[in-house]
């Protein structure tokens, strides 16, 4: 492919930009320009702004009047796990109980798998999320909980994304339901020795029938001392202490808070901690939808990512998340991509990617719609029409691309 050849050694302008979404505004949100271009050089933007000022560069894309974005910042996804649970989803939604369903079911999976088929398996995923759009992920741990388990899916992760996750805190293991306790111990000490080298955060699900306010603090410190950045699942299933246990914790971010009071809202805003949410988590479940016009109404950061697991929400399309906030969570279609792009980028403490101002990461998406409203207004369909990672294009046609 000569074109795309030449658009990795040299400078590419991207011209005819009907739209282009640069969250680089003074006041800190969404931010667009139309008529616009964009220079990508060494892998960063290297210039943008109106398409009839445009410098010369080594390659042209003619984006012929239609969108550029940032690339969708996921912050929230497990990725290393074996195993499907389909059934279980489908039983769900005929309203019948389902008796083998659960993390557990994927713990067990994942625990019998070799490297090999956890490993196809990832790759299979973050390819999938590439093509839509999301240039950069997260991805946790979770599904070994135990000691080689744990260290085993971090270091898989690591393969593929600088965003690992310890989560040896998602749920207490079979062999130890009679010493819950003996878990925490566990977490917080011989798995996170072997987890730390391979992670930049730990995270814990603070909720009912998963780790409490006080093992989940004592978890996020242990990591903290380890040198790990905060993170916490909180507030998904119902009410409870864990939007306070991430602002306690000074978190990055909160994520689920779709059961919050006014007092946990308020803890969020004040210590700056993001609220990640997971619209296809609700989706997934039939559960009532988090209310982003409310905290964005109180001033809170909100992010959007796709919590990307075999239960709960087994989709990787950032797309379908902003369409779900845009029409479920009271968002703007201006504010739904913000949460994606830039939201995104806060909840993982990146000032390098979510925005398309000079400097920043060469991550953007070429959209096949003249704006970003229509990742909402045409929910389903396939838009991302090319995708650029650190300036090299990775996914969609070439063909666009035409020597200068
Ligand atoms: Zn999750």
């Amino acid at each position: 492919m000569p074109d795309q050849e030449c658009t990795e050694q040299g400078s590419t302008l991207i011209t005819g930009i009907g739209e282009l979404v640069t969250n680089d505004g003074d006041r800190g949100g969404f931010a667009a320009m139309t008529d616009a271009a964009l220079v990508i050089a060494e892998g960063k933007v290297a210039w943008a702004g109106p398409a009839s000022r445009a410098p010369a560069a080594d390659a042209v894309v003619d984006a012929a009047g239609r969108a550029v974005l940032p690339g969708f910042a996921d912050s929230h996804a497990h990725l290393v796990f074996a195993g499907e649970r389909s059934a279980e989803f489908a039983a769900r939604m005929a309203g019948r109980p389902y008796r083998a369903g659960g993390i557990l079911v994927t713990v067990e999976a994942t625990r019998a798998a070799s490297d090999a088929v956890l490993r196809a398996n990832l790759r299979r995923l973050a390819a999938e999320m590439l093509r839509q759009g999301t240039t950069t992920f997260e991805c946790k741990s979770g599904y070994g909980l135990t000691v080689p388990d744990e260290a085993r899916g971090l270091a898989l992760a690591a393969e593929v994304t600088a965003e690992v996750t310890y989560l040896g805190a998602h749920v207490v293991p079979p062999e130890f339901a009679a010493d819950p306790a003996g878990y925490v111990d566990l977490v917080c000490g011989p798995m996170l020795d072997a987890c730390a080298p391979s992670a930049r955060w730990v995270d814990v699900f603070c909720e009912d029938g998963a780790f409490g306010a006080d093992e989940a603090a004592a978890i996020l410190a242990a990591g903290r001392a380890a040198g790990l950045g905060a993170r916490v699942h909180a507030n998904q299933l119902g009410p409870g202490p864990g939007a306070r246990v991430a602002a306690e914790a000074g978190a990055a971010s909160a994520d689920h808070c779709t059961f919050l009071t006014d007092a946990d809202v308020d803890a969020l805003v004040s210590a700056q901690v993001v609220a990640t949410l997971l619209p296809g988590a609700e989706f997934g479940t039939r559960q009532p939808f988090p209310d982003a016009r409310r905290l964005l109404n109180a001033g809170a950061t909100v992010a959007l990512a796709t919590d990307c697991n075999p239960g709960s929400s087994f989709t990787s399309s950032m797309p379908f998340c902003v369409a779900l906030a845009v029409r479920e969570m009271g968002m703007t279609t201006e504010e739904a991509v913000w949460a994606a792009t830039a939201g995104g980028a806060r909840a993982l403490r990146r000032t390098d990617i979510g925005h398309l101002g000079a400097g920043a990461r060469g991550d953007l998406i070429l959209l096949d719609a003249p704006s970003h409203a229509y990742l909402a207004y045409r929910p389903g369909v396939p838009q991302v029409a090319a995708v650029w990672q650190a300036g090299r294009l990775v996914a969609g046609t070439g063909s666009l691309a035409a020597r200068a």
